[in-house]
């Protein structure tokens, strides 16, 4: 058997799922070789938004600050009939978890500059190899071999890895090689998407809108640095040819009263709606991540972000396996609990979009997302994230603390900073007790187990109270211990990615172990 490994993971594809696989394990000192057969950054600006859940995942890196610097707080979204009639509005809530607003207008090439540059300062421990297409990857029962090719010099290489991320998108060619079919459908609509640059603002340019027609809704998104764009289908007699040139396209902006003087067209596409999944998103030491594993509709602005959850899920538990800490085992949880949320957001992708389309029951106007014949939509905006399976200990319930996120509020350390949550839990695993320090709650064995896993131990107390000593955390709104009152839990076990995996509740033994 051939020990020797050239790399601990190899990525395919440095697309904003590849990216954020490399940032997070490179972070983590483990050596990543990421390929991508492109030399710049995709140009059309694709995904539109992203959310508190995934600033959180980029707050881990230390490079949330830097991506918020180049996008837009969202403050609504409306629903609104050609002739000004509105339908439904809703406003953003506040945060739970930190220091972002609940949701963010981007712009796509700009949030990959600076995953790409954070890639470029993590160059000890992460190798991207532009302009390198990956043809075919074997497997062997301790790793796989990944074949690859120049595409400029036809030069040919391999690289031994231990572990293979496939999340090279849609038309994965990683998923077609081993054999992992798509399931799903494709909607047939096709349509046509105009970015724009902004000359001059117009009212509520920055409300995300939604033209609700049934003949010709249309999707009015602010993207971040004066970007704007549109989304319109084209009716079953029209082709991609009717919509060719900038007069075609502006005859479509002027129906919604955009005009030459408000912006400049500089890019437009064509594209149809997927609804598919992989049958399985992992084969021995191969996995799928993003559009590789996934594809939705954008109604939902989640299929992005998806993959970068895909990717900060199954990296944590490659960090632990890869460092010892934690058995193969866990590696299972990853498609157990990312494959039930992309469900999730998938299905509240297509139910948005019929709303777009208002195929829902004129007598019923829609609040609160309710659609004819169809349970309430729960709006992505307003969903915390939460686990349905996976690598936790006790049962997943509405009222239970398992597989819900911490909240991230302010807090204060023993020695009185100012900081959020997070800064306070480490990269690692952390139990946190209310009043209390959490190894009170653990037998020796139990202790033994968080301790081989690093975890820390820190002590939760409301500003009014005496501090014990290093450990302890102040709650100063009081958010994070009326959280844990409101399910009963004295002590709770955080894992890196801030979902809590046991409860003084459940028990607080280690998951699966
Ligand atoms: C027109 C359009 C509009 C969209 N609008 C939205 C939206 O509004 N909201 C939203 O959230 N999402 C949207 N999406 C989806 C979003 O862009 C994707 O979900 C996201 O880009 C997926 O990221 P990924 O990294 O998984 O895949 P990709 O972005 O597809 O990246 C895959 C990367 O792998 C590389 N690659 C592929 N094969 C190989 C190989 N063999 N060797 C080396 N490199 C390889 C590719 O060059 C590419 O860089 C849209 C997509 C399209 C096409």
């Amino acid at each position: 058997m051939n020990t020797y490994f050239d790399t601990d993971v190899a990525v395919i594809g440095y697309g904003p799922s590849g990216l954020s696989a490399s940032l997070k394990l490179a972070h983590h000192g483990v050596r990543v070789t990421a390929f991508e057969k492109e030399h710049s950054i995709y140009p059309r600006a694709r995904a539109v938004t992203v959310n508190d859940w995934t600033m959180r995942c980029f707050q881990s890196l230390g490079l949330d600050q830097a991506l918020a610097r180049t996008m837009d707080a969202t403050a609504a979204l409306r629903w609104v009939t050609y002739d000004g009639q509105q339908l439904m509005r809703v406003e953003f809530p506040p945060s739970r978890f930190g220091r972002h607003p609940r949701s963010y207008a981007i712009y796509q090439p700009a949030m990959e500059e600076v995953l790409r540059e954070a890639g470029n300062d993590m160059s000890e421990h992460l190798n991207v190899m532009y302009g390198k297409e990956v043809t075919e990857v074997r497997q062997e029962p301790d790793g796989a071999t990944v074949h690859w090719r120049d595409l400029a010099t036809g030069e040919i290489g391999q690289v031994r890895a231990r572990y293979v991320l496939a999340c090279d998108g849609g038309s994965s060619a990683t998923r077609e090689q081993l054999d992992i079919r798509l399931l799903g459908e494709t909607v047939e609509t096709r349509w046509v998407v105009i970015d724009a640059r902004v000359k001059r603002w117009w009212p509520e340019r920055h409300i995300l809108t939604f033209w609700s027609d049934r003949e010709r809704p249309v999707v009015d998104i602010a993207l971040a640095q004066g970007n704007h764009r549109w989304e319109f289908p084209l009716a079953s007699h029209e082709s991609e040819a009717d919509f060719s040139t900038h007069a075609q396209l502006w005859k479509l902006l002027h129906s919604l009263g955009v005009t030459e003087q408000d912006v400049e067209i500089h890019q437009h596409a064509f594209y149809k709606h997927h609804v598919r999944h992989a049958e399985r998103w992992r084969e021995g030491r191969i996995f799928l991540l993003g559009d590789a594993a996934h594809l939705m509709p954008p109604w939902a602005g989640a299929g992005m972000q998806s993959g970068i959850r895909d990717a900060f899920n199954l990296c944590w538990k490659l960090v632990e396996v890869l460092q010892g800490r934690l058995s193969e085992s866990v590696l299972d949880s990853y498609e157990a609990e990312r494959a039930p949320n992309v469900e999730k957001m998938t299905q509240a992708a297509v139910q948005l979009g019929r709303i777009i389309r208002r195929e829902f029951n004129e007598a019923t106007p829609p609040q609160g997302a309710s659609t004819h014949n169809q349970a309430p939509i729960e709006m992505p905006n307003r969903q915390d994230p939460c686990l349905d399976t996976g690598w936790v200990r006790g049962p997943i319930a509405i009222d239970s603390i398992i597989g819900k996120m911490v909240p991230q509020p302010r807090v204060a350390n023993a020695q009185g900073r100012l900081c959020w949550l997070d800064d306070l839990l480490g990269e690692g695993f952390a139990l946190i007790g209310d009043g209390v320090d959490p190894s009170e709650f653990l037998s020796c064995t139990e202790k033994g187990a968080w301790d081989r896993l690093q975890s820390r131990y820190l002590c939760v107390l409301a500003p009014q109270d005496q501090g014990h000593g290093h450990h302890d955390i102040i709650d100063l709104d009081g958010t994070l211990l009326q959280w844990m009152r409101e399910h009963g839990a004295r002590v709770v076990a955080v894992r890196p990615d801030r979902f809590i995996a046991a409860a003084n509740t459940h028990g607080l033994a280690t998951p699966w172990e």
